[in-house]
């Protein structure tokens, strides 16, 4: 593709640190970045704890499993999302249920969520799609506990809170796409020690620094490298320039775009972050075909998981045909967005998509 849909930017600044993990010869998941990395994101969300994962999807594996979650249970997802959220309730034992999305921002709707729980559900995954936040003064109202998936959110705002700290726990990826990056990593984030502390213990084979392998729990390895670690280090740094450098990309669509193509709307509570420019068209497919032809990496976004047969158990028809998630699963596609993405390019891609409509 001559352009990609993303391109990570890494800087001397993340070179210098990198560096100095190999010098060092530091490149376990035991290793200094870590900690300091992990250090700087607790403080750039002004949360008591963060730990740093192998990657975004065990992030949520770590939580559900530190929070007991497993056979017999369920845990509300929405309809629309990277399939993590349902993947990892599926991994823990337990059944994901679909809550479809509302059509104000496109975030899973606190009305849904109260048409399909039922006495089994234990949790609710929130996703803060595409850098627009969920409601969380709604889903609070729910009366259940919140994992927040703020993984395509870094740098969005919730009334003015940052996203990755909402629900009892969030998580971040920092895959090569998203808005910080570490190539491949995640983190989660919260505020409950205990649950920390858990989460810690589990990620290191339910074994304590101070008793060598005697593990007092099914644990795992979900440790992170010191090497993205270190990577994670200067984007964390850079958090402002990345989280804006996507937003004038975004807003360089917004100008140039033709008027009939949709763009995601945005809650007046909310001030959401860019991880994709998400447009929307009945002529879709078309466009997307098209684009690609042009060497132009433009994507259809996901299936809708009600709509994979591996998912049918969680779906709930006798209350909701899920209207809001097929539309926009079927309507909605990715455009290349990146940090200092040629605003040239921008323009291009728009001038094709005028002259495919
Ligand atoms: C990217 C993403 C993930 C998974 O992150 P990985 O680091 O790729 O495992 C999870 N949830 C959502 C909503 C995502 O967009």
């Amino acid at each position: 593709m001559r352009i990609p849909l993303a391109q990570p930017s890494i800087t001397d600044l993340e070179r210098s640190y990198v560096k100095e993990a190999l010098d060092n010869v530091a490149i376990s998941g035991t290793a200094e970045h870590v900690a300091r990395f992990e250090k700087a994101l607790a403080q750039r969300l002004k949360m008591p704890h963060a730990i740093a994962v192998a990657n975004g999807t065990v992030a949520l594996e770590a939580v559900l499993r530190a929070l007991n979650i497993g056979i017999g249970d369920e845990v509300i997802v929405p309809a629309l999302t990277f399939v993590s959220p349902a993947a990892m309730v599926k991994a823990v034992g337990a059944e994901p249920v679909f809550a479809d999305i509302t059509p104000e921002n496109w975030t899973i709707s606190g009305y849904e969520i109260e048409r399909v729980r039922t006495r089994r559900t234990k949790a609710v995954i929130a996703v803060d799609i595409f850098g627009h936040p969920a409601n969380y003064d709604w889903l609070s109202e729910s009366q259940l506990p919140v994992i927040e998936d703020a993984a395509e959110a870094h740098g969005a705002l919730y009334k003015g809170k940052p996203c990755g700290s909402f629900g009892i726990a969030a998580t971040f990826s920092f895959h090569a796409n998203k808005v910080i990056t570490t190539g491949e990593g995640g983190a989660v984030l919260t505020r409950d020690k205990a649950l920390a502390e858990r989460i810690r213990l589990l990620k290191n084979h339910a074994m304590r620094p101070e008793r060598p392998y005697h593990h007092e729990d099914y644990g795992h390895n979900w440790r992170l490298s010191n090497l993205p670690a270190a990577i994670g280090l200067g984007q964390v740094e850079r958090w402002n320039e990345l989280v804006e450098g996507r937003k004038i990309v975004q807003r360089a669509y917004d100008l140039f775009l033709p008027e009939e193509v949709m763009r995601q709307p945005v809650s007046r509570w909310a001030t959401p972050s860019c991880w994709m420019t998400v447009v929307a068209h009945p002529k879709r497919d078309q466009i997307v075909a098209g684009l690609r032809a042009k060497g132009i990496d433009a994507r259809a976004i996901w299936t809708a998981l009600v709509d994979l047969p591996i998912y049918a158990d969680g779906v709930r028809h006798e209350t909701s045909s899920y209207p809001h998630s097929r539309w926009v699963s079927r309507y909605a596609f990715l455009l290349p967005t990146w940090h200092a993405m040629p605003l040239e390019y921008v323009e291009e891609i728009c001038d094709e998509i005028g002259k495919l409509i």
